[in-house]
């Protein structure tokens, strides 16, 4: 495999790695027993959170970009989502909140339920999902649920905030990586691209937009 770069770089990144180590090595040898294994779980360990990103996850997340700038053009929230198994496309979507009336629309939450359901799939393992914006706490808890193997992102949860002057939001590798389960995660990769997407751009709260979409003709959502 032909690794491009290091996809997480940040000193945040790396203590946060080394947490990881700390609290699971000891766990895994109790489970397991013996240096051996111990030395395996670094290994495993290692290989889940020293993710690195490849020229296709570049190719695939600027599809998502391009997914948020062609929602912000529409007049929805300007964040994209894609998703890849081995090495295809097999779904995208961006945010259709405010037009289909339902708070939980986001890019990749509709992703997943909308995969899922048409394929008949309870489990995304092996899957890929690429954000153009660090996957929020309920899109972070589908991914989880859905046991998506690798997350890459752009713009991440904190950067947004700043650009919006929100409340500050949780990353999305706490509620991803959970459980037992270590999906590789990896973002901000491509920033400036994806910071791009929100140039000059006016947040406006949802549920004001949705009011106004309302009043100037029905919001309504096709069916499942
Ligand atoms: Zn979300």
């Amino acid at each position: 495999m032909c690794w491009a770069s290091w996809g997480i770089a940040s000193p945040v990144a790396v203590a946060l790695h080394v947490r990881k180590w700390v609290w699971a090595i000891p766990e895994y040898g109790t489970m397991r027993g013996g240096v051996l294994d111990q030395h395996a779980a670094v290994l495993v360990l290692t290989t889940g959170w020293y993710a690195m990103h490849t020229a296709d996850d570049e190719r695939f997340l600027r599809l998502a970009i391009a997914l948020a700038h062609q929602a912000r053009r529409q007049g929805a929230d300007p964040f994209g989502a894609v998703l890849v198994a081995d090495g295809a496309v097999v779904h995208q979507v961006y945010d259709r909140s405010v037009a289909y009336s339902d708070p939980t629309c986001h890019a990749e939450l509709s992703l997943i339920s909308e995969y899922c359901r048409a394929q008949r799939r309870f489990s995304l393992e092996g899957y890929s999902i690429y954000a153009s914006t660090e996957p929020c706490s309920m899109c972070a808890g589908a991914i989880h649920w859905a046991r998506i193997s690798r997350v890459v992102f752009s713009v991440t949860q904190a950067m947004l905030q700043q650009l919006s002057g929100g409340h500050p939001k949780p990353g999305c590798a706490s509620i991803i990586n959970s459980g037992h389960r270590q999906a590789a995660i990896i973002g901000p990769l491509l920033p400036d691209e994806g910071l791009a997407v929100f140039d000059g751009y006016t947040f406006i709260p949802k549920v004001e937009r949705h009011r106004a979409l309302a009043i100037g003709g029905a919001a309504s959502r096709p069916a499942r």
